[in-house]
């Protein structure tokens, strides 16, 4: 079986939540759209937390509205954060977040990956997405009216572009030959949920210390039946040879280690979940265009966790592509002339860029010991804590804005 060039505008490959968003996303621009993708998600049940969970920005949530989405999501479980506090192991000033100064009800959500994956997948039928799955690319051709991709099931795909959303590992990446650039953190991040002794109050907690950032993200009621506000999940970030020994520990061992870290801000912590360690890299391909052939998401960008924008910079590609097929079929252009796929590629390599770059000068400044280092970092989070109009253009970069 075929699906023909003629009946398609654009193909998808990779159905994680980047990829189910762009799909989504240009269909409301009016696209005829399919999506391939390996496996489907598992059913999320509210009884099976799932361990990675994202901090949502306002912007992407106001895109997933749009798609019908966000209402769904909202309903089932996700924990408006009005508050953020940051502070460094070795002193200085305090860098704080409020929502009420920002004039907003919340600063974002607190939601996980399966939930996301689960609603965005339900909505790709309803939206006419044609959805192949499961089913990977063997290989593509392309030309300069469309691509052609062959899967490994032997079906073909024609469309008019094709866009690669298939993570950091991208096949798609490979076949089109895009090239990246990679560096290694020698960091992992370890996730978990864990029970506070003192409520999370709202807020999302980030302590520096010497080798990484330990961050308290509050969730919604229902998660592990903690009472209400006692439940959070962090993202530790740990130098690579501390993972293993960290992971390792007994439950009481590792929940002391983590109390004491968190400089105890919450009390005595205690972990209630598994602990999962992934290693922490930087990746950026150095172009998200060749010739009909596009890249998103994590297979275009991978960026360090210290700001949780992973997700929400993968999600802006999808956002600022539709907009820009959607603002050309309006005015009766071309929505794929070379020149306006170009100007989308170069809007978005130069935001995730300056991103990655961002959370890399933040990782190396912050994650050390040097004492010009910890002297450089109280006083920055102590000056930029003390302006308010420094702290409102950092949110306003985070959320979107
Ligand atoms: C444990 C963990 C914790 C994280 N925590 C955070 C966080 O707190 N905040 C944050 O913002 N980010 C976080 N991230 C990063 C975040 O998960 C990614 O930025 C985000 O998932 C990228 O989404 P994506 O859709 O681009 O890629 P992916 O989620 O990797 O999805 C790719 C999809 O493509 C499919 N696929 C792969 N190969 C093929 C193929 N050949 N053919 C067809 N389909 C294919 C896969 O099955 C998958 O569904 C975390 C990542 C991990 C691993």
């Amino acid at each position: 079986m075929s699906v023909r060039r003629d009946r398609l505008d654009a193909v998808v490959v990779g159905g994680g939540v980047v990829g189910t968003t762009t799909a989504l996303a240009l269909a409301d621009a009016g696209l005829q759209v399919a999506l391939v993708e390996a496996s489907a998600p598992p059913r999320w049940q509210a009884d099976r937390p799932d361990l990675r969970v994202y901090a949502f920005a306002p912007d992407n949530a106001a895109l997933l509205d749009r798609l019908g989405v966000w209402a769904s999501v909202a309903e089932a479980r996700a924990q408006p954060y009005r508050r953020m506090r940051i502070w460094d192991a070795a002193g200085g000033g305090e860098l704080r977040f409020d929502a009420d100064a920002m004039g907003r009800r919340e600063l974002g959500w607190i939601v996980e990956h399966g939930l996301l994956a689960d609603r965005l997948t339900a909505a790709l039928a309803p939206s006419g997405v044609r959805t192949l799955c499961p089913a990977r690319v063997e290989s593509l051709a392309q030309d300069e009216s469309g691509v052609r991709l062959r899967l490994e099931d032997g079906r073909s795909v024609e469309a008019r572009i094709a866009i690669a959303a298939d993570g950091p590992d991208s096949t798609m990446r490979g076949l089109a030959g895009f090239d990246i650039e990679r560096l290694d953190y020698a960091q992992r991040g370890i996730v978990a949920y864990v029970h506070t002794e003192r409520p999370h109050q709202d807020t999302a907690w980030q302590r520096f210390l010497p080798g990484g950032p330990l961050a308290f993200l509050p969730c919604a009621p229902g998660v592990r039946d903690v009472a209400a506000g006692h439940a959070s999940s962090i993202v530790w970030t740990v130098p690579t040879s501390d993972s293993e020994r960290l992971r390792a520990l007994d439950d009481g061992a590792f929940d002391e280690e983590l109390t004491r870290a968190f400089d105890a801000r919450l009390g005595e912590v205690r972990a209630i979940s598994q602990r999962v360690a992934f290693p922490l890299r930087r990746q950026l391909v150095a172009d998200y265009v060749r010739g009909r052939m596009l890249v998103v998401g994590d297979a275009a960008h991978v960026v360090h966790p210290l700001a949780g924008q992973g997700v929400n910079l993968g999600l802006r590609d999808a956002a600022a592509l539709a907009g820009s097929i959607r603002a050309a079929r309006e005015g009766g252009a071309d929505w794929t002339s070379p020149r306006r796929l170009a100007r989308w590629a170069r809007g978005r390599r130069s935001d995730n860029t300056i991103a990655a770059h961002g959370f890399d000068a933040i990782n190396r400044v912050f994650s050390n010991d040097r004492v010009d280092a910890t002297l450089l970092r109280g006083s920055l989070l102590g000056v930029a804590g003390r302006l308010p109009p420094v702290t409102r253009a950092l949110w306003r970069r985070a959320a979107g804005g």
